[in-house]
């Protein structure tokens, strides 16, 4: 958390709120002495963290009648987050789509609409006038005032330092170097945050899913490129420009293969969607193999150059794994993908040189996860850093009124 110190500016007391609060949300219900243990803090400094959070409407004491503790003696008061406090949306812009998912401050999810989106790649200010359009959409189809939503938070592939909402980088806008906040503020009724999707994806696993209750964890996501999330001591690390974990841009291959960052020998331009794509046509000299789905079917009904095609890939991105593990000893990876895109066959080649490339120490390899991976999941990724990021909104609009 020392991350969120330095970056978003809060003081020591400010910062205990938010820890006391990612805390809370994590557990879904605790108590004060648990929090204290949790977060090694004295229960003083605990409880004037939660009374500032109370008084904020971010949390609510659960009546103690209503929690089956099991234990005997007098009924501890629990804290959980104040679900129906804020709403917030979660955008995911994906190739063809906006997603957004509008959840309660809880992260349980009210509706969620999809707009389609009939460019893949466009200057920065009609994606964010597109995304806009899906926001109205989508609430408009939920039957939603705007005012109901207190945050959005917009996930997009590429280098972008989720902290300040600046994008050096991305395969869906046309410029690089692009300020986003000044955008948000001009076209976006709410305040509004940028993020990495993987991160999203990371966020997602954290509270929703396969990460809950891990401290080390990754997640690998694959479709179009490569991403990462790294969830260190329970928080996200980011690095020190705020964008860190571009797995899919680590170099497998001295002056290799172009990848679509302008660089050479890329990860991703050896897995990604693109790069197997590129990989089939080139190898018949035809575009008979405009996707993922064509060419796994076409290794299925026993075409060579396909089943090679995947093969070659799921070993590139097995020894990559392996570098993972021999870099962070995660207790977990997930890997998630957009849609299937190997068999067994090519995830026990994966499994096969993970195996052999991981540096061997008396202790079994971390568990991997390989699931599909649906664009809600962004989504509600981009939500649960939505209630974040209003959080510190809210934790440092305190500030003015503990000064006042
Ligand atoms: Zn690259």
């Amino acid at each position: 958390m020392k991350d969120h110190a330095r970056h978003y500016g809060l003081d020591a007391r400010e910062l205990t709120r938010l820890r006391a609060f990612h805390c809370i949300r994590v557990a879904g219900q605790i108590s004060r002495t648990d929090i204290a243990r949790e977060l090694d803090s004295s229960p003083a400094t605990v409880t004037a963290a939660c009374g500032a959070l109370l008084e904020a409407g971010l949390i609510r004491e659960v009546d103690a009648e209503r929690i089956d503790s099991g234990q005997r003696g007098r009924p501890r008061v629990m804290l959980e987050v104040n679900g129906e406090a804020l709403a917030v949306a979660g955008i995911k812009v994906a190739r063809h789509a906006i997603h957004v998912t509008i959840v309660d401050f809880k992260g349980v999810e009210i509706g969620s609409h999809l707009s389609p989106l009939a460019v893949s790649c466009m200057p920065a200010e009609a994606l964010v006038r597109a995304v806009r359009q899906a926001l109205d959409d989508a609430l408009a189809a939920l039957d939603l005032s705007v005012d109901a939503v207190a945050g959005a938070a917009l996930g997009l592939p590429g280098f972008i330092n989720g902290e300040t909402s600046f994008m050096h980088w991305s395969s869906s806008v046309e410029e690089r170097n692009v300020d986003f906040g000044p955008l948000f503020a001009r076209h976006l009724p709410c305040p509004a945050f940028l993020e990495n999707d993987a991160n999203l994806v990371a966020k997602a696993e954290q509270f929703f899913g396969e990460g809950r209750g891990l401290h080390n964890f990754l997640v690998v996501t694959i479709e179009h490129g490569v991403g990462m999330g790294i969830v260190q001591n329970g928080q996200l690390y980011r690095g020190e420009r705020g964008c860190g974990a571009e797995f899919g841009h680590m170099k497998v291959q001295f002056e290799g293969a172009l990848c679509q960052c302008g660089q050479r020998g890329c990860l991703e331009a050896y897995v990604g969607d693109y790069a197997l794509i590129r990989d089939a046509s080139v190898g018949r000299q035809s575009d008979a193999h405009k996707s993922l789905t064509d060419i796994l079917e076409s290794a299925r009904a026993g075409d060579r150059l396909s089943g090679e095609v995947l093969e070659r890939a799921s070993k590139i991105l097995g020894v990559a794994l392996a570098s993972l593990v021999n870099l962070f000893d995660p207790q977990h990876i997930v890997i998630a993908r957009l849609r299937p895109r190997f068999d067994d066959v090519h995830t026990q080649a994966m499994m096969e040189a993970l195996r052999r490339n991981t540096v061997q120490v008396d202790a079994p390899l971390p568990g991997i996860t390989v699931r599909n991976l649906d664009e809600s999941m962004w989504a509600r990724g981009a939500a649960a850093h939505g209630i974040e990021m209003v959080s510190i909104m809210k934790i440092r609009a305190g500030r003015d009124q503990d000064a006042a």
